[in-house]
């Protein structure tokens, strides 16, 4: 493409390049480039020209790849190497490019310019004549000066940022002080939750044992007059007592059925009761299956409604050894629920057996239990409110958890509202090992050291049978006071505890010849290894692993 230039000049001499640097920043002008890129365009060409005097300076533009101004500096040789200039000028312009003898720099234009435009462009460059070097320095200068100003511009706008910024810091850290004092105030709140917390649980146990206390009581109360009662109504109703009306053989009926019932209901609650308060003796004897299913088969088959099967299968041949009246009392519990809460279609129980387990399945295509009570049907009292809500204690279900956990085993439920329940006991088939209480080894006084009321409940328990007394201390203090009154035989000490560790205490009975030779049990939920001083004690337990088997042990290893 040859377009005719805009303008062609020679560097004859020095003044030469004041006149390039004010060409070029007219041709950028008239081609409506801005005064940045007019700026550009007259410094490229002054840094460029000083040093290729006697070279002719062409401008052109050309519109593809894209609108834009070429200006090529040529008929020069500077011999090896690029002139100095070209560098600062490549900074300046989008291109430069070198070539044998000449020069071409290129700068983006702002848009096309149309032909009429350009010739315009043309004639006005033709027309106004260079100017001396003073004017265009003088230009220099008021562009230097509007450059100055800008820069200053940019100070000041940075100097304001810098300030917002430092607002808005000082907001950030405001913030921040504010956020970590409320976190502080929530742990601290989190804490005493806690700590509120571990005293409600203490609290509720205790009402949870005085309530099996009460129950068990008030039951075994009631059962006496109860029982009293039937016994005279059959009395009276007896075909050999004294004749009576119709009507008040019908009454009498009556109120035999409601004792009869009561009776059920009252033994429902001692069932539990005892079973709560660990008052059921286990006794483990080989049991005949197919008797036990015999017998239910026999004596709930009146309970099914018209139109609802029962139906026992023939038990698998397992050697089992086991409680037969507990899980008598578990099936029947189940049973008695199947058929209370199925109108139509079959209550089925079978078993099998696998792994070293038998299971008991007791399925019904009865109402089922809604999914989100499922959940709680194992729950003392629990009913599940309804239409179908007929009569009970809810106390069923959990006795027969209870039952089965006592047996060693588990009982599950899987139901599907409107389509039935299946309740599914899996028994080991030998007896889970019990410790022999007659072999347990005994000690004589206990002391237990730990701030948790619930740990140091827990390890009561597991010591009855085998302390005489037990004392307890919530903290390091008080329990080096305590031993130091009562002399324990044995100290159960917990590790980490708020207000001095268990270390502590160790290291101070070891120091004290009253209390050096008691044996120290440390009981920990932490890692030992994080503990030095701890060769002090007689023995180690980990929390979790606590149990009535591991406390014997650790005993009797002491005894000897
Ligand atoms: P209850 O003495 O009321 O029967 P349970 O503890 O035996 O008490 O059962 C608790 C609740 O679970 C029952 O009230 C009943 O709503 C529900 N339930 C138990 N077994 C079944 C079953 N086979 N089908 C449907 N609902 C059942």
């Amino acid at each position: 493409m040859s377009v005719e230039p805009l303008l062609s000049l020679t560097l004859r001499d020095e003044h030469a390049v004041f006149v390039l640097r004010q060409r070029g920043r007219e041709v950028a002008a008239a081609l409506g480039m801005e005064h940045q890129d007019q700026v550009r365009v007259a410094t490229a060409l002054s840094e460029i020209g000083r040093q290729v005097l006697g070279a002719i300076v062409t401008f052109s533009t050309t519109d593809t790849p894209r609108p834009q101004l070429t200006i090529v500096v040529s008929g020069v040789g500077w011999g090896s190497g690029t002139p100095d200039g070209v560098a600062a000028a490549a900074r300046l312009m989008d291109e430069v490019r070198v070539e044998d003898e000449r020069i071409t720099l290129t700068r983006r234009l702002p848009g096309r310019n149309t032909p009429e435009e350009l010739a315009a462009a043309r004639q006005e460059l033709a027309s106004s004549a260079p100017t001396t070097a003073l004017d265009e320095l003088s230009v220099q200068n008021q562009q230097l000066v509007a450059a100055l100003e800008d820069v200053q511009a940019h100070r000041d706008e940075l100097l304001q940022l810098n300030a917002e910024l430092e607002e808005t810091n000082k907001g950030v850290m405001a913030l921040y002080g504010q956020l970590s004092e409320e976190l502080e105030q929530t742990n601290q709140g989190v804490v005493a939750l806690y700590a509120e917390l571990d005293e409600r649980s203490a609290q509720l146990r205790e009402a949870n044992e005085a309530k099996s206390r009460f129950l068990a009581n008030v039951s075994h109360e009631l059962r006496a007059p109860v029982t009293a009662i039937i016994g005279l109504t059959r009395l009276l109703l007896d075909p050999r007592s004294d004749p009576l009306t119709g009507e008040q053989t019908h009454q009498l009926q009556l109120v035999q059925s409601s004792a009869a019932d009561l009776l059920d209901r009252v033994n429902d609650l001692l069932d539990l009761a005892k079973a709560e308060s660990n008052r059921i003796e286990v006794s483990w004897e080989r049991v005949d299956l197919a008797a036990v299913f015999g017998q239910l088969r026999g004596t709930l088959r009146p309970l099914a409604k018209p139109g609802v099967e029962l139906v026992v299968a023939e038990p698998p041949a397992a050697d089992l050894v086991t409680d037969e009246l507990l899980l008598t009392q578990i099936l029947r519990n189940l049973l008695t629920n199947a058929l209370k809460f199925t109108d139509t279609g079959t209550v089925t129980m079978g078993g099998w057996v696998a792994e070293d387990r038998l299971n008991i399945a007791v399925a019904d295509t009865g109402i089922g239990i809604p999914l989100a009570e499922q959940p709680r049907v194992f729950e003392e009292f629990h009913q599940v409110r309804g239409a179908h809500q007929t009569g009970g204690t809810g106390l069923g279900l959990p006795y027969a958890r209870r039952l089965a956990g006592l047996l060693g085993g588990v009982l599950a439920m899987v139901s599907e509202p409107g389509e039935g329940s299946t309740f599914t006991l899996s028994l080991p088939l030998r007896p889970p090992p019990q410790p022999d209480e007659a072999d347990l080894p005994r000690t004589g006084r206990a002391l237990l050291v730990d701030d948790d009321p619930a740990a140091r409940h827990r390890l009561r328990q597991i010591l009855t049978g085998m302390a005489d007394e037990v004392a307890e201390a919530a903290d390091v203090r008080s329990a080096l006071a305590i031993a130091a009154r009562d002399r324990p035989d044995v100290i159960f000490l917990n590790l980490r505890m708020p207000g001095g560790d268990g270390t502590e205490f160790l290291a101070a009975a070891a120091g004290d010849p009253d209390l050096s030779a008691i044996p120290v049990v440390v009981v920990t939920a932490a890692d030992p290894a994080d503990f030095t001083g701890l060769d002090r004690a007689a023995a180690v337990l980990a929390k979790e692993q606590l149990s009535r088997h591991a406390v014997a042990e650790v005993l009797a290893r002491i005894a000897r």
